[in-house]
C-alpha cells in the first residue's frame, strides 16, 4: 500500500484567524491565553481537514506562531544575548521580541534580520550565530503539539528543520566556518529524538532544502558525517528536499543513512529515475508529486500514468505528498465564493491539494475504478481547460509571432543622455521616489467604499485626483526634481496591474503568508494576457497636468508580475512574461505619447527570480534582459527609462542589471551601508544610478549628514554625474510625518552637495 502525507499545511487559517488573532494580541487587545487558544484552534481544525481527506500521516511542527525557522532557532536555544531568557524556556514575549523588536510591553530590542525563504515570496527569520554558540533545548512548543495531536487520536509525523539547513541559512557576527558548530547542535538533535521516542513518535521529517543547491565539498561531507551521527535505529527518518532537483547532490543523498527520502517531483520529474537506481535498498521514496507551489488542480489520468511505473518497482515504499509545505498556497478554494465558476473548477488550494494526494494513492492502491467518479470529472475539468476559449486569444498569439520585427535596442546611451538632458534640464544629482506615498487609512478608505458601493466611480475617481494634486503640491514644496503621482489608486503595485490586464484573475480569499501576520494575496494567470485599455495613463498625465517638473510614470514590470502571481502551467513562463511584456510595452508608448517623459519599470522581484541552481541563472538574466527591452525600448530616445529593484544583494548580477540598459536604476542600498558599492570596484556601471540613500523599511530618518556621507562615499566609485538621490523603495508604508523630514533631508543633502561640487 501506497502511504500519503503532507509536508505541512498553511498555518494562517483559511480565513486568516492568525493574523488577526497576532494583532489584536500585539495590540494587548487579547491576551496570551486567548492567542494561544486561537492558534490551538487552528492546528485542530488543519489536522481535522488532512485527517478527513484520508491523509496516512498528518504533519506536526508546521504551525508557528511567526516563522518556522525562528521556531527552531527557539528550539535550539540559539537567542542572542541582546535578548533575555527568563528560566530556560524562550517565552511568548521573547520570541515576538526576537522576530519584530517588540512584544506587546516590554522594551524595544533590534529584531533578528528577516529574508527570502529560497526563491518563494516567504520570509523567515535569520539565525544569528556565534563562534562560540552553544545549543540547548529551549523550547517544548513541538512537544507539546504532539500530545495534543496525539490527545485528538491522529497519526503524526513531526516536521523540523535539519541541522545542515539551519546552519545554512543562519549569520554569524563575523566570518567563521559555520560547521564547526555541527558537533554541538548535532546533540540537541540527538536530545529531540529521545523526547519524540518517548511520546511514542515513530517517523520524524527533517526538512534539508539547501539540498537543491550547488553545495560545497564541505557541506556534502558534512550531511554524510551528520546523518551517520543522527541515524537512530527506533526513529525512522524521512528526509526531505524540495524547491527543485537534488543535482550534483543527487548520488550522496540517496546512500544517507535515513529510512525515507522526498524529492519534488514537480519541478525535477526527471530527476526520479535516478533517484530510484541510486536509492539504498529498503529506503522509502517520498514523490512530491502535488505542486506546492501553484494552485491548478491536477491532471489526474496523467499524473497516474507518470506513478503507476513507479508503485510497480518501488511497491511499499512508494510515498506521495506535496512537492513542498503547502505553506505557500491558499488554504481552501471552498471559501471563494464569488469567484467565477468556470475558472474555480480548474484550480486546487492546500485542503484540495491533500484530497488529490489521497485520490493518487487510492487509485494506485486499489485500481482506477475506486476513484472513477472523480477522474471522469477531472478529465472533463482538464479537457474543458485546455479547449476553453478564455484561455486563448489568437490576436496575443499572432502578435508574439512577430516579436522580431520589434526592434528592441536602443540608441547607445550616451546619445540618449544628451536628449534626455535637453527634455529634462535636470541638475546635477537629481532627487526623486520610487512611485508610491503614504497609503493612509483615508485612502484605503476610498477603495473599500469604492467595492462596497459606498462611493461611485465618478465620486472616487475625483478623491484620487484630489490625493494627486496634494502630492504634487507637497513635492513642489520639498523641491525634489522629477515627481511621482502617488500611486495611491493601487492597493498593491502587482494586484492593480492585474486587475487591468486581461488573463489575470483575483481571489478573495487566496491568502499566503509573506511573513509574520502579513499575506498576500497573488494572482492567477490563466490565460494568454492582453491590454485592453490604457492602465495608468489618465492619473499620470492628471499629475503632469499640475506641474511644470517632469512626472515619472511607474509601472510594475514583467518580472516582478510573474513571481508574484500564480502562474499558468499550460505555457512556458517564459511566454507567459513575454506576453506580459509585450502588453506593458504599449502601456508604455501610450505615456510616453501622453507626454510623460520619465517611465519606471518596477522590478522588486528580479533578484528573487534568479534560479537556486548556478547552472540555471545565466539563462534566467538574459530572459530577463530581453523581457525588459521588450517593454522599454518602443519609446523615443528622449524619454527617460527608470527601473527600480530592491530586497536583497545584487553585487554578483550587476552586470547583468546593467545589460537591461534602462537610463537610470534605483536601487536598494542603505540598509547594508552601501555594501552594494563594493560592485563598482570592480565594474563601471554604464548609465545613471539612485543608490537608495534612506531605508524605508526602518523607522529611522536618516540626517543630512548621513546622506550626504552616502553619496560621497558612492561618488569615489561612480561618477557624480550618474548619481540619483532617492529613497530605497516606496514610501507606501510610512507615515507622512516621516516622509516629511525624511525628504527634505534629502533635497537639503542634494543642494549642499551640488555647490561643493560646482565649487570642485
Ligand atoms: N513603485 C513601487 C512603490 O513605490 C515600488 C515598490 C517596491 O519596490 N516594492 O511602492
Ligand atoms: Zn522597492
Amino acid at each position: 500500500m501506497i502511504t500519503t502525507h503532507s509536508l505541512g499545511f498553511p498555518r494562517i487559517g483559511a480565513h486568516r484567524q492568525l493574523k488577526f488573532a497576532l494583532e489584536a494580541y500585539w495590540k494587548g487587545e487579547i491576551n496570551e491565553t486567548e492567542l494561544a487558544k486561537k492558534g490551538q484552534q487552528i492546528r485542530h481544525e488543519n489536522w481535522g481537514i488532512q485527517a478527513n481527506s484520508g491523509l496516512d500521516w498528518l504533519p506536526v511542527g508546521d504551525f508557528s506562531w511567526y516563522d518556522h525557522v525562528l521556531d527552531m532557532t527557539t528550539m535550539l536555544g540559539v537567542i542572542p544575548s541582546r535578548f533575555k531568557v527568563k528560566n530556560d524556556q524562550v517565552d511568548f514575549a521573547t520570541y515576538f521580541q526576537m522576530a519584530r523588536g517588540q512584544a506587546p510591553y516590554g522594551d524595544k530590542i533590534r529584531p533578528c534580520e528577516m529574508t527570502k525563504w529560497f526563491d518563494t515570496n516567504y520570509h523567515y527569520i535569520v539565525p544569528e550565530l556565534n563562534q562560540a554558540q552553544s545549543f540547548q533545548l529551549s523550547s517544548f512548543k513541538l512537544f507539546d503539539e504532539i500530545n495534543e495531536a496525539h490527545a485528538l487520536g491522529y497519526k503524526v509525523k513531526p516536521v523540523i528543520l535539519g541541522p545542515l539547513s539551519y546552519l545554512w541559512l543562519s549569520k554569524t557576527n563575523f566570518p567563521f566556518d559555520k560547521l564547526s558548530l555541527l558537533t554541538r547542535l548535532i546533540k540537541v538533535y540527538q536530545e529531540i529524538f529521545t523526547k519524540l521516542l518517548s511520546l511514542g513518535i515513530k517517523w520524524i521529517q527533517i526538512d534539508e532544502p539547501i539540498l537543491v543547491l550547488d553545495l560545497p565539498e564541505s557541506w556534502r561531507e558534512a550531511f554524510v558525517k551528520t546523518y551517520h551521527a543522527i541515524e537512530h535505529e527506533k526513529l525512522n527518518i524521512l528526509l526531505t528536499t524540495y524547491f527543485g532537483g537534488l543535482g550534483e547532490n543527487l548520488e550522496f543523498t540517496c546512500q544517507l543513512p535515513v529510512t525515507g527520502l522526498h524529492v519534488d517531483a514537480v519541478r525535477s520529474f526527471e530527476q526520479i529515475s535516478k533517484v530510484v537506481e541510486k536509492l539504498r535498498p529498503n529506503v522509502i521514496l517520498s514523490l512530491g508529486i502535488i505542486d506546492g507551489r501553484n494552485v491548478w488542480k491536477i491532471d489526474l489520468k496523467r499524473t497516474l500514468h507518470k506513478l503507476k511505473p513507479l508503485k510497480q518497482t518501488l511497491e511499499d515504499k512508494l510515498w506521495i505528498a506535496g512537492s513542498c509545505s503547502f505553506l505557500h498556497c491558499p488554504v481552501d478554494l471552498d471559501t471563494e465564493i464569488t469567484l467565477d465558476k468556470e475558472l474555480k473548477q480548474w484550480l486546487a488550494f492546500s485542503k484540495q491539494k491533500t484530497r488529490e494526494i489521497v485520490y493518487l494513492a487510492k487509485a494506485l492502491n486499489e485500481g482506477e475504478d475506486a476513484i472513477a467518479d472523480v477522474l471522469a470529472e477531472n478529465q472533463r475539468i482538464i479537457r474543458e481547460k485546455q479547449h476553453s476559449s478564455r484561455i486563448h486569444n489568437s490576436e496575443v498569439k499572432k502578435r508574439c509571432k512577430k516579436i522580431n520585427e520589434l526592434k528592441l535596442e536602443r540608441n547607445p546611451y550616451a546619445m540618449r543622455r544628451k536628449l534626455q538632458q535637453e527634455v529634462l534640464k535636470l541638475p546635477l544629482l537629481p532627487t526623486t521616489t520610487v512611485g508610491s506615498f503614504p497609503q493612509t487609512s483615508s485612502i484605503r478608505k476610498l477603495r473599500s467604499d469604492l467595492k462596497n458601493g459606498m462611493l461611485n466611480i465618478v465620486e472616487y475617481e475625483e478623491c484620487i485626483r484630489q490625493e494627486i494634486q496634494k502630492v504634487i503640491e507637497k513635492q513642489e514644496k520639498l523641491g525634489l526634481d522629477v515627481f511621482v503621482h502617488g500611486e495611491s489608486e493601487r492597493s498593491d503595485m502587482v494586484e492593480y496591474f492585474a486587475e487591468q490586464l486581461e488573463g489575470f484573475i483575483l481571489t478573495t480569499n487566496g491568502w499566503v503568508q509573506s511573513y509574520g501576520s502579513r499575506c498576500v494575496k497573488p494572482p492567477i494567470i490563466y490565460g494568454d494576457i492582453s491590454r485592453s485599455h490604457s492602465i495608468t495613463i489618465s492619473w499620470i498625465a492628471y499629475a503632469q497636468s499640475l506641474t511644470y517638473k517632469p512626472v515619472k510614470g511607474v509601472l510594475t514590470g514583467p518580472i516582478t508580475m510573474l513571481m508574484w502571481s500564480f502562474v499558468r502551467d499550460n505555457q512556458s513562463r517564459y511566454k507567459t512574461a513575454e506576453q506580459i511584456a509585450l502588453a506593458l510595452r504599449d502601456e508604455v508608448i501610450e505615456l510616453e505619447q501622453a507626454g510623460i517623459n520619465v517611465i519606471q519599470i518596477d522590478e522588486p522581484a528580479f533578484r528573487e527570480g534568479l534560479p537556486l541552481c548556478e547552472k540555471q541563472r545565466a539563462g534566467y538574466l538574459k530572459e530577463a534582459i530581453y523581457f525588459f527591452k521588450l517593454v522599454s525600448s518602443g519609446v523615443k530616445d528622449s524619454t527617460q527609462i527608470h527601473t527600480h529593484m530592491c530586497y536583497s544583494k545584487f553585487n554578483e548580477i550587476i552586470n547583468a542589471i546593467a545589460e537591461m540598459d534602462a537610463d537610470v536604476i534605483s536601487i536598494e542600498a542603505s540598509r547594508s551601508n552601501m555594501e552594494l558599492l563594493e560592485a563598482f570596484k570592480n565594474f563601471s556601471y554604464p548609465n545613471e544610478i539612485g543608490l537608495g540613500v534612506y531605508d524605508v523599511h526602518s523607522l529611522r530618518i536618516p540626517s543630512v549628514r548621513e546622506i550626504k556621507k552616502l553619496i560621497e562615499k558612492a561618488s569615489t566609485l561612480i561618477s557624480i554625474e550618474k548619481l540619483w538621490i532617492n529613497p530605497d523603495c516606496g514610501l507606501k508604508t510610512r507615515a507622512w510625518s516621516d516622509v516629511d523630514k525624511a525628504l527634505k533631508n534629502m533635497v537639503k543633502s542634494a543642494n549642499l552637495l551640488r555647490k561643493q561640487y560646482v565649487k570642485n
